[in-house]
């Protein structure tokens, strides 16, 4: 398909023929009788070429160059100078201008055909060429919106690859990630890392006269009560069903059991429900501090799954040490029952 052709010359009758010819080549032609016009022309039909006189009265045929790829930013533009100038001066000044060719008057009709279709054909590259890119930006935004909304999936994806589901805290990969970045940390520096195992006594009682909703209900609870009393620094994951694990660094043991007797207490006195102030839950906890033998952070877990499973053993609702374990069942206990949280203990359990 032919271009539009804006051909400008002050000269009426040399517009009249250059349009003739054009019209008779196939070409749509626009004709000015100056400058100023052919502007107004161009910024209303925007031809892909223009073939301009370059001596005019007002503005020049270089000027009007000028000007129009100015108008035209990325929209392709061919211009061809008809000019009876043969200095060499001029006529680079003419291409400096912006004109990607000239032609001499008198003008050859054939030879200022087959120079338009050369620009004709530019123009299609041209026109290609910016349609390319444009769909290229096109698709390089959508790729980056895309981008973006994978990696905020990514960073919610990871997010949800730690967090347990049900309470909200971090789950056993974030909390064993923890230990080890803490393990890490101690064998550099040589500071103290404790661990908490604590597990709920007798929750399956909760389940089995309460409800599964009631037990969730709980566990959510309770984690919130961990959450709260918890250091920053220190971190708390569910670890298993209704077991949870507390890493503590830069901490020895005594504080961790203290810790460990704070949060025993929250939990015995935190009330479950208001309609049933005496269902109150309670936790066992064994704790344990990284010693020199030790070969791993599953051997400072296993410390502390062991301080637990004392503490069970000595009647629960209490904290068990593990320096102090001498491997029979009668563990050191930090704390004792009350007379109350024993009967509410027991009436769960019963
Ligand atoms: P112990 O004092 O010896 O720890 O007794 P326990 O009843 O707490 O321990 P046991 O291991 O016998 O039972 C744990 C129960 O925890 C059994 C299981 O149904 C319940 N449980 C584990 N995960 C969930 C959970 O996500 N939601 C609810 N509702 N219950 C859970
Ligand atoms: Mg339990
Ligand atoms: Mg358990």
């Amino acid at each position: 398909m032919s271009c539009k052709v804006l051909v400008v010359d002050d000269d009426p009758w040399m517009t009249h023929l250059l349009a003739h010819h054009l019209k008779q080549d196939g070409h749509t032609v626009l004709c000015a009788d100056c400058g100023f016009q052919a502007l107004e022309l161009y910024r209303r039909e925007r031809p892909g070429l223009v073939l301009t006189d370059w001596r005019m009265p007002s503005i020049s045929g270089v000027e009007l160059c000028r000007a129009i790829r100015a108008q035209a930013g990325d929209q392709p533009v061919y211009c061809i100078m008809l000019t009876a100038v043969t200095d060499e001066d001029q006529v680079v000044e003419a291409l400096d201008a912006g004109a990607d060719d000239y032609v001499y008057k008198p003008f050859r009709p054939r030879e200022l055909l087959a120079r338009l279709r050369a620009g004709e054909r530019i123009v299609a590259l041209q026109t290609e060429v910016s349609r390319t890119a444009g769909d290229l930006r096109h698709a390089n935004d959508e790729l980056a919106a895309v981008n973006l909304k994978l990696s905020v999936a990514i960073q919610r994806l990871e997010r949800l690859a730690r967090t347990d589901v049900l309470t909200g805290l971090a789950n056993r990969t974030a909390g064993v990630e923890r230990l080890e970045e803490c393990w890490a940390a101690s064998n550099r520096d040589g500071a103290p890392l404790s661990v908490l195992m604590l597990d709920l006594d007798f929750f399956k009682s909760i389940n089995d006269r309460y409800g599964h909703a009631m037990g969730d209900f709980a566990l959510k609870t309770h984690a919130r009560i961990l959450r709260h009393e918890v250091r920053a620094g220190e971190l708390t994951c569910r670890f298993g069903g209704e077991e949870f694990l507390i890493v503590c660094p830069n901490t020895q043991e005594e504080s961790a059991a203290n810790l460990a007797e704070r949060l025993r207490q929250a939990i015995e006195s935190y009330p479950l429900d208001e309609a049933a102030p005496e269902l109150r839950l309670t936790i066992s906890v064994g704790v344990a501090q990284r010693s020199a033998d030790m070969a791993g952070p599953d051997r400072l877990i296993k410390a502390a799954d062991d301080a637990l499973y004392a503490a069970k053993r000595a009647g629960r609702n209490r904290v068990c040490r593990a320096s102090e374990q001498t491997g029979g069942s009668d563990a050191t206990s930090l704390s004792r029952r009350t007379a109350s949280s024993a009967l509410v203990s027991s009436k769960i359990a019963s």
